[in-house]
């Protein structure tokens, strides 16, 4: 290491500046030795003058070879170098050549796989840490990664109806099925693209880019209709009550809308539950739009 760290002093941001430090030095000793061997036996440079030019032209176009050639060679060393960058300042994955076997061949190998094993392990994380181990839905944190705060679109507010007495009449258990169940009737009401959540408890969130209120209404009360098909606990439907916001058509502000559907859920709550209310209707006072009917 002494000597890359005396050259360090020298050049300390170029590793190819050392290298090619070196190779000039050892270029230029023929013409060192040529022209100290002229001067000492030889009568001087002026004497021998057509043996000094061949030996400059040899030395400068083998000095320009030997730059070229290690530049050349140096390329992988940069490769890697890229790779990392790319992966810690981006989260970008660089595929370096990985058939070949010297030192250098190994080290682009290795830096391959151990950005590969990163990256999984990054992701898989990144996985956990937004889901929500019983439904597997994004859960809050998820939600608010996929979600823009200025995004626009249609926020659908779900909170289930009298969950409290499921777990207390038959077992956290059967609440945690119900939860399963719900979130599957919500994931067959949603499109592709659309964001779904559960936001805590019996809470789910969904957001629908760029839906308005008619859209969002309607995706609303036919989850809500299948929500009283298809769950059920001892023949009794498990119900839900919807309120559903949408962002400024100019740019939202998603957590206000999140607030404001949260409202029409309580507005929902208070009008008999089983119903999508919508922010405005919920802030006018003017009840539920939903046909809801009371579970049977
Ligand atoms: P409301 O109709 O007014 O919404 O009444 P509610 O009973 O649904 O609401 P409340 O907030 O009183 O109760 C929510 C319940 O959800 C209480 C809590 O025990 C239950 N809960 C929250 N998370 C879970 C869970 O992960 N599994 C189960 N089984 N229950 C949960
Ligand atoms: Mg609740
Ligand atoms: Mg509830």
């Amino acid at each position: 290491m002494k000597t890359y760290a005396g050259l360090a002093r020298l050049f300390p941001n170029s590793f190819p500046a050392k290298v090619f430090l070196i190779a000039f030095i050892g270029t230029h000793i023929p013409l060192i030795a040529t022209v100290y061997f002229l001067l000492a036996e030889r009568g001087g440079v002026m004497a021998n003058l057509e043996i000094c030019i061949v030996m400059l032209l040899a030395t400068l176009i083998g000095t320009a070879a030997t730059l070229y050639g290690l530049r050349a060679i140096l390329q992988p060393l940069f490769f890697v170098r890229d790779a990392m960058e790319a992966f810690e300042s981006r989260r970008e994955k660089q595929d370096l050549p990985g058939q070949f076997n010297d030192e250098i061949g190994k080290i682009m190998a290795m830096t391959n796989r151990l950005i590969g094993d990163l990256d999984l392990d990054l992701r898989r994380k990144k996985s956990v840490a937004n889901t929500d181990p019983l439904t597997g839905l994004l859960n809050r944190r998820g939600f608010d990664q996929s979600v823009p705060q200025a995004a626009v679109g249609a926020i659908i507010y779900v909170d289930l109806d009298h969950f409290k007495a499921v777990n207390d009449r038959f077992g956290h258990d059967v609440g945690d099925t119900v939860l399963r169940q719900a979130a599957q009737v919500l994931t067959a009401a949603v499109r592709t693209g659309d964001v779904l959540s559960r936001f805590g408890g019996e809470e789910f969130v969904i957001f629908l880019p760029g839906g308005d209120l008619l859209a969002a209404k309607a995706v609303a009360e036919r989850a809500r209709a299948t929500l009283v098909a298809k769950v059920q606990v001892e023949g009794a439907a498990v119900t839900g009550s919807f309120g559903v916001a949408v962002t400024p058509a100019a740019g939202g502000d998603i957590a206000e809308t999140i607030r404001q559907a949260d409202t029409a859920v309580y507005a929902a709550k208070a009008q008999g539950r089983n119903r999508v209310t919508t922010s405005e209707l919920a802030g006018a006072g003017m009840g539920a739009i939903s046909g809801a009917q009371p579970a049977t």
